[in-house]
C-alpha cells in the first residue's frame, strides 16, 4: 500500500524554511562528522572498488518506489559521501587546485540555496543581482585599478572564463589565432575548437623577441593568452614583456590567472602580477586561491563596452518595453540562463575577511609550499623541480622512473593516506603537491614526505596495493 503524504515536503523558503531547515542541516552536519570521522584520512582506502561497493550499500535503490523520508535519506548520502571523499581540508589532500573552502563560505551557500535566486531576470533576483553588479565591478577594479569602466562576469570556473574570453576577442577581432604558452591550460584549446578557431599555437611567451617575432608573422589577428599560474607547477608568464608585445603589434592579450589571481590581495606578492592590468581580458577563480566551494569563477574585462556582444533578448526575461521602463537587464551577463547566485559566498568572504585576510591565506599558502620546497632541497633522495612560484610544488625521487613515480602516487592513492597530484615537466612525470589549506603545518609535511619515502608500489601492505 502506498502511504500518502498528508501534505508535500516544506520549502526552504519564505517565513517557514528556517524552521524546517533547522533540524535538517543538524542532520547533514552529524552526517558530515561521522563520516570524515570513519574515512580518517584524506581519502577513502581501498582505491575505486571499495568505494563503489560502499557507496551502493548506502544508497541501495536510487529511486525506491516509497521514499525513505529526509532524515535517512539525508544521513545515509551525506555520510557516505563524507566518507567516501577525497576531503581537500585534510592537510595531506592536495593534488590539485581543490580548495578546502571555508566554513563561512558553505554557510553561505545554504543561504543560496533556500532563497534559490536564479540571475537570468530582475525578478527572479532583485538584491542578488545588485550585490552581484557591485561585486564584480569591485573585483574588477581590482584587477584594472586605472580602468575606465572595468567590470567583471560571475562564471563557473576558469573553463567558462576562458571560453568568454576567446568568444569576446572573435566577436572583436575576427577568427583570431590564439598564441599561447606550452603549458596554457587545456581550456583554451578546447575553447577554440568549439569557437571554430584555429586550434591555438604554442608560442614563446618567455622570450620578448621570439615572441615579438611570432606576432609580426601571424597573418591576421591574433590573441595572446597568458597563464599567470599554470595548472601543473604555478608558474607566471613574464606580463610585462608580453603586454608591451603585444600592445606593439596590436594584439589581443587574455591572461588566465584562474590560479594565480589572487596574488592581487596579498600586499607582499601583488608584484608577481604586474602587468595583469594591460590585459583585456582576464580569468579568476576564487574556487582555486580564493577558498570558495565550487562554483566561484569570474571573467574581469577592462571595459564593460568588451561584454557589448553577450547582449542577447528573450521576451520573456527581458523585453525592451521592461528594460526601458527601468528593470536590469541581466541577460547579457553569460551565456547561461538560469544561474546560481555564486556571488553571495564571495561577497561575504570578502566582507569577512578583507583584503588583508585574504591576502593572508594567499601568503599561509605560499609560504606553506616554500617550507615543502626546503624540505624536498634537502632531502638526499628527493629531487626538487623547481622553487615553488604560487603554491605548487614538483618533486620526485632521486633517480626513479617515471613509471615508479607515478605509481608512487597511486599507491597512496589506494592505500587512502595521502593524496598528490601528477604533471609532465621538462619531459618527466614528477609529483605534484598543491598546497592550498592554510591550516597545513611543516609537521604535515613531514608526514607527506616520510609517506612518499614509505611508499614502493609492492611494498606488500594490502591496504597499499594497486589494482592490476
Ligand atoms: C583550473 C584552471 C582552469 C580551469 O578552471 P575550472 O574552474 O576548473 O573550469 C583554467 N586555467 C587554469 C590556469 C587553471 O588552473
Amino acid at each position: 500500500m502506498r502511504a500518502e503524504p498528508p501534505s508535500p515536503p516544506p520549502l526552504a523558503g519564505g517565513t517557514d524554511g528556517p524552521a524546517a531547515l533547522r533540524p535538517l542541516v543538524r542532520t547533514v552536519l552529524d552526517a558530515l562528522g561521522s563520516g570524515a570521522r570513519s574515512r580518517g584520512g584524506p581519502l577513502p582506502p581501498g582505491g575505486p572498488e571499495a568505494v563503489d561497493s560502499a557507496l551502493a550499500r548506502a544508497l541501495g535503490d536510487p529511486l525506491p518506489e516509497d521514499g525513505l523520508g529526509p532524515d535517512s535519506a539525508l544521513r545515509d548520502l551525506v555520510e557516505a559521501l563524507a566518507h567516501g571523499s577525497a576531503d581537500p581540508a585534510d592537510p595531506l589532500c592536495a593534488a590539485h587546485l581543490h580548495t578546502p573552502p571555508l566554513a563561512l563560505a558553505a554557510a553561505a551557500e545554504l543561504a543560496a540555496a533556500a532563497l534559490n535566486p536564479s540571475m537570468d531576470s530582475w525578478d527572479q533576483a532583485p538584491a542578488a543581482s545588485a550585490l552581484e553588479a557591485a561585486v564584480a565591478r569591485s573585483l574588477a577594479r581590482e584587477v584594472f585599478p586605472g580602468g575606465a569602466a572595468p567590470d567583471a562576469l560571475v562564471t563557473g570556473g576558469g573553463t567558462e572564463s576562458n571560453q568568454l574570453a576567446l568568444l569576446l576577442a572573435r566577436e572583436r577581432r575576427g577568427a583570431v589565432q590564439v598564441l599561447c604558452g606550452e603549458d596554457a591550460h587545456h581550456s583554451v584549446h578546447r575553447a577554440a575548437w568549439l569557437l571554430g578557431l584555429p586550434a591555438p599555437r604554442t608560442a614563446p611567451l618567455r622570450d620578448p623577441a621570439a615572441l615579438d617575432r611570432a606576432l609580426a608573422a601571424a597573418p591576421g589577428p591574433v590573441l595572446v593568452a597568458a597563464t599567470a599560474g599554470t595548472t601543473d607547477s604555478g608558474r607566471i608568464d613574464p606580463l610585462p614583456g608580453i603586454a608591451e608585445t603585444c600592445a606593439r603589434h596590436g594584439a589581443a592579450l587574455h591572461v588566465d590567472a584562474a590560479y594565480g589571481g589572487p596574488l592581487l590581495f596579498s600586499d607582499a606578492r601583488r608584484h608577481l602580477l604586474a602587468g595583469l592590468d594591460r590585459a583585456d581580458t582576464v580569468t579568476l577563480d576564487l574556487h582555486k586561491l580564493g577558498w570558495q566551494p565550487v562554483a566561484a569563477g569570474l571573467l574581469a574585462v577592462r571595459d564593460a563596452a568588451l561584454l557589448a556582444p553577450l547582449g542577447h533578448t528573450a521576451h520573456y526575461l527581458n523585453a525592451e518595453d521592461d528594460t526601458e521602463a527601468g528593470l536590469p537587464d541581466l541577460l547579457g551577463r553569460s551565456l547561461r540562463t538560469t544561474r546560481r547566485p555564486d556571488v553571495l559566498k564571495i561577497a561575504i568572504t570578502l566582507r569577512a575577511l578583507g583584503r588583508r585576510g585574504l591576502g593572508d591565506l594567499v601568503d599561509r599558502v605560499c609560504s606553506t609550499a616554500q617550507d615543502l620546497a626546503d624540505l624536498v632541497e634537502k632531502h638526499p633522495a628527493l629531487d626538487l623541480h623547481g622553487r615553488p612560484v604560487l603554491s605548487t610544488v614538483l618533486f620526485r625521487p632521486r633517480g626513479a622512473s617515471d613509471e615508479r613515480t607515478a605509481a608512487i602516487r597511486r599507491t597512496l592513492l589506494l592505500s587512502g593516506r595521502a593524496v598528490l597530484g601528477r604533471a609532465r615537466a621538462d619531459g618527466r612525470v614528477w609529483l605534484k603537491a598543491t598546497l592550498l589549506n592554510p591550516h597545513t603545518t611543516p609537521d604535515h609535511l613531514r608526514t607527506l614526505i616520510t609517506l612518499v619515502e614509505g611508499s614502493t608500489p609492492d611494498d606488500g601492505d594490502a591496504r597499499t596495493r594497486p589494482r592490476s
